[in-house]
């Protein structure tokens, strides 16, 4: 085994799906489960739509066509606002975009036109966080301009919050949201089937039951992928955290001082280590490194094992508190945090192995 490799319990994430669709259910809220986190790998798509999600939410074009060619059929709605130059694939494989700039909504409305389709948008408003979105005073003129495009049809209203700016979402934010969108129906005489939320930071306002109303759909990724909200990343109920787990191999076993010898500059990336003087260590180097995983986001299973640091290509790890036996060749386990699993997913060096804990039914994709 060459490189190192992270596993993907698919039915954890099945589980943890099914758990955050109940829970929403029971506040009429419909779920899009994003996949953006995991390069939008089909096998984990697929356990999303066992476990409920009524779409697949993704940010690049890339993914969308992957997971397309990996004949995951269902609704794919599109995160990250459609660059220009991408229109003509959007109108062809997103069935619903977010967006908020009226230069794009020409484009996509001359690409629907062209393919004689229909595209349906979710206009987005920035309710504070300033990531992306309309200020509210520019959306009944955007909203006009908007219904005047061929080709588009307007589903929604949307906002994203605990993005840029850690906003999170409030009974006030998103009731405004709310007020936005019967202010646009009441403008236009349309009506707007869809009031988007947010996504994993929006739990515990939904679980205490203070969701405004018509707030009746949320994109959801991270909670589904790690088991946990996102305001304070506390664990969910009832819900996995550790459906990933990153394994590396030893390439090196020994005991070594604990602080450097000699004289002290910066490090292979420009900053002055610290070290804590624990006399000699067990330490072991690992197949993995800063070029595949952000090392500040893993953590050991083994609680008695302590990461030290990593260079491009090794970790460092001090094993002398182990509480199983380490050997050279062993592998080492590791949950990743977002960040982390973002990084491993996005690494040709990480292996991803989609397992399924229960049926024992070997890999997938
Ligand atoms: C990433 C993203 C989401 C999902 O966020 P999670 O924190 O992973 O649930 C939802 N909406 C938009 C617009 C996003 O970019």
């Amino acid at each position: 085994m060459a490189f190192p490799h992270l596993t993907i319990d698919a039915d954890k994430i099945e589980h943890n799906a099914r758990v955050i669709v109940d829970l929403c259910r029971a506040h009429e809220i419909a779920v899009t489960g994003v996949t953006k986190g995991v390069c939008g790998n089909p096998g984990i798509a697929r356990a999303m739509l066992r476990g409920g999600v009524v779409s697949i939410g993704e940010s690049r074009m890339t993914n969308l066509h992957n997971l397309k060619a990996a004949g995951v059929d269902c609704q794919f709605m599109l995160l990250r606002l459609p660059p220009l130059s991408l229109v003509e694939d959007v109108v062809q494989l997103v069935d619903v975009s977010l967006n908020s700039e009226l230069a794009v909504l020409a484009a996509l409305s001359d690409a629907a036109c062209r393919r004689s389709c229909t595209h349906d948008v979710i206009v987005m408003v920035d309710l504070g966080d300033l990531r992306e979105g309309l200020w509210p005073d520019d959306l009944d003129a955007f909203v006009e301009a908007a219904l005047r495009l061929p080709g588009i049809r307007i589903v929604g209203l949307g906002a994203n919050l605990t993005c840029f700016g850690g906003i999170i979402p409030t009974e006030q934010n998103m009731a405004a949201l709310v007020d936005y969108a019967i202010r646009v129906e009441r403008s236009f005489g349309i009506s707007l089937p869809w009031i988007s939320g947010g996504n994993s930071s929006a739990l515990e306002l939904i679980a205490s039951g203070r969701m405004p109303k018509r707030i009746n759909h949320m994109r959801i990724g991270e909670a589904i992928l790690l088991g946990h909200e996102t305001t304070h990343r506390r664990p969910w109920p009832g819900t996995y955290p550790d459906a990933f787990v990153l394994h590396a191999e030893i390439l090196e076993l020994k005991t070594k001082p604990s602080v450097p010898i000699g004289e002290r500059g910066e490090d292979a990336f420009g900053k002055m280590p610290v070290f804590t003087d624990r006399g000699l260590i067990r330490r072991a180097i690992l197949n993995v490194g800063r070029e595949d995983v952000s090392i500040e986001g893993l953590k050991p299973l083994d609680q008695g094992i302590v990461i030290l640091g990593a260079s491009s290509d090794y970790m460092i790890v001090d094993v002398t508190g182990a509480t199983g036996p380490v050997g050279m060749g062993d592998t080492l386990a590791f949950h990743p945090d977002y960040a982390a699993l973002l990084a491993a997913m996005t690494s040709p060096y990480v292996d991803k192995r989609v397992l399924h804990s229960v049926d024992h039914g070997g890999a997938e994709s």
